[in-house]
């Protein structure tokens, strides 16, 4: 007898437990399938998160989603309140931004709980794959155990197997320059200031991307960075570099080279904006797996929440009322679309500019905090515009 259920997700990260919480709230039969074996573990994520009081700043048309930031002081491990920016010239920028630096772990368990309390059935250790037929979806561990769903929601992260399954256009995002490969360690003992996240665009250590160190409070940090493969100059390992950022860097070397390191994590994600479409006929891709993260700062959690939010809403309203599922392309373009393209546009753009240190010194200097603040939080400053217009 085959197992049915009004909505399958694949993936237990921030997408898919939002999603599936959200879906449950209405009443639908949902189930989960995550591979690895306990929810947020391991966290790989710097863990940065907007605080709520930025929200109307950074997106405004995503007010109505503010559960995905007003989250409950056991889950965030650490409060920050400024960003500073280091060129690979070894000057810094900085701005203010309330930033609260998560627990991804202690977060996901407590969406987890509340889903589950809501009726959603999670299975961990279970790596699932779809099988579309006719226009209807199959989701398991092989075709003769997979259950039956009438919506598929793929929030199995990057690049998604399950979206590609159900005929989204996801292998366009799977090509060196549009995805960064991001490495980190959680390291301890270190000299941060609690209050101050610090970013370093040097083409030295993160060609392409940048480094960061995000204070987990007390001296404890994730400490990282993201490359794509096009900038780098010579053939290196990604962990050396991360070696060399935390040993050899001038600015760093007394700050990080006597912590303790642990934890190391790697993973790729898409920097090159959403994938075209991200509804099928029976399937929503929400989070990594829809590529939402934003190319400028590499931010994909609260993207990944709400797409994962509004899939599991309008799933549930597809099975109860017969909702197209195209209504949430709609719903997530209202309230993120804008930034989406905007930070999207400016990092294509950017790629002119990062192979060269030097150049990159002055266009931050060109843009002074304010506008290196708007580029961060995904807004194009006005001084940038004509650039954007012409390389994006
Ligand atoms: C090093 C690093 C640092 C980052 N720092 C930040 C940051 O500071 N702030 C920020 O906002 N974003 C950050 N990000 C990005 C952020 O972590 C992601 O965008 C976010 O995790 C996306 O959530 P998700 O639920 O879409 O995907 P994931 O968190 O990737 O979750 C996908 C889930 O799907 C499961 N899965 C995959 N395939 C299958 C399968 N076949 N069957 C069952 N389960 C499957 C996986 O086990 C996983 O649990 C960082 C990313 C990296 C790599």
């Amino acid at each position: 007898l085959v197992e049915e259920f009004d909505v399958a997700v694949v993936g237990a990260g921030p997408a898919g437990l939002m999603a599936a919480l959200n879906a449950a709230e209405k009443g639908v039969g949902v189930v989960v399938f995550d591979k690895k074996a306990e929810i947020g573990v391991p966290v790989r994520c710097g863990e940065f998160h907007p605080a709520p009081e930025e929200v109307p700043n950074i997106l405004p048309k995503a007010t109505d989603c503010m559960d995905v930031f007003d989250l409950p002081s056991f889950t965030i491990a650490n409060r920050c309140t400024r960003i500073r920016l280091y060129s690979g010239l070894g000057r810094y920028w900085e701005f203010d931004f309330d930033g609260n630096i998560l627990d991804r772990e202690r977060m996901e368990k407590w969406i987890a709980e509340k889903a589950q309390r809501n009726g959603a059935v999670i299975r961990m250790s279970s790596p699932a794959k779809t099988f579309v037929e006719n226009g209807s979806c199959t989701v398991g561990p092989s075709k003769e155990k997979a259950v039956k769903a009438k919506v598929v929601i793929a929030a199995d992260g990057f690049p998604s197997a399950t979206a590609r399954a159900g005929g989204l256009p996801v292998d366009y995002y799977v090509s060196p320059p549009n995805s960064a490969v991001n490495v980190q360690f959680h390291m301890e003992r270190i000299e941060v200031e609690n209050e101050l996240t610090e970013m370093f665009f040097d083409a030295n250590y993160a060609p392409g991307g940048y480094a960061w160190i995000i204070p987990k409070g007390s001296g404890v940090a994730n400490v990282g960075l993201g490359i794509r493969a096009p900038f780098m100059k010579k053939e290196k390992n990604i962990r050396a570099l991360l070696d060399e950022f935390i040993y050899d860097h001038e600015l760093l070397k007394n700050r990080l080279s006597n912590g303790t390191r642990s934890s190391y994590v790697s993973k790729i994600l898409p920097v090159d904006g959403p994938i075209e479409r991200t509804y099928g006929q029976a399937m929503l891709a929400a989070g990594d797996a829809a590529c939402m993260v934003m190319p400028t700062n590499g931010g994909g959690i609260a993207p990944a929440m709400i797409t994962g939010k509004l899939a599991g809403m309008v799933a549930a309203d597809h099975v109860l009322k017969g909702r197209p599922l195209s209504d949430y392309e709609d719903m997530w373009m209202h309230r993120i679309g804008r930034e989406m393209e905007a930070s999207t546009r400016m990092r294509r753009a950017a790629d002119r500019f990062m192979g060269s240190n030097r150049i990159m010194h002055y266009l931050m200097k060109f843009l002074g905090s304010n506008g290196i603040r708007d580029v961060i939080l995904c807004r194009i400053p006005w001084s940038l515009a004509p650039l954007v217009e012409i390389f994006a």
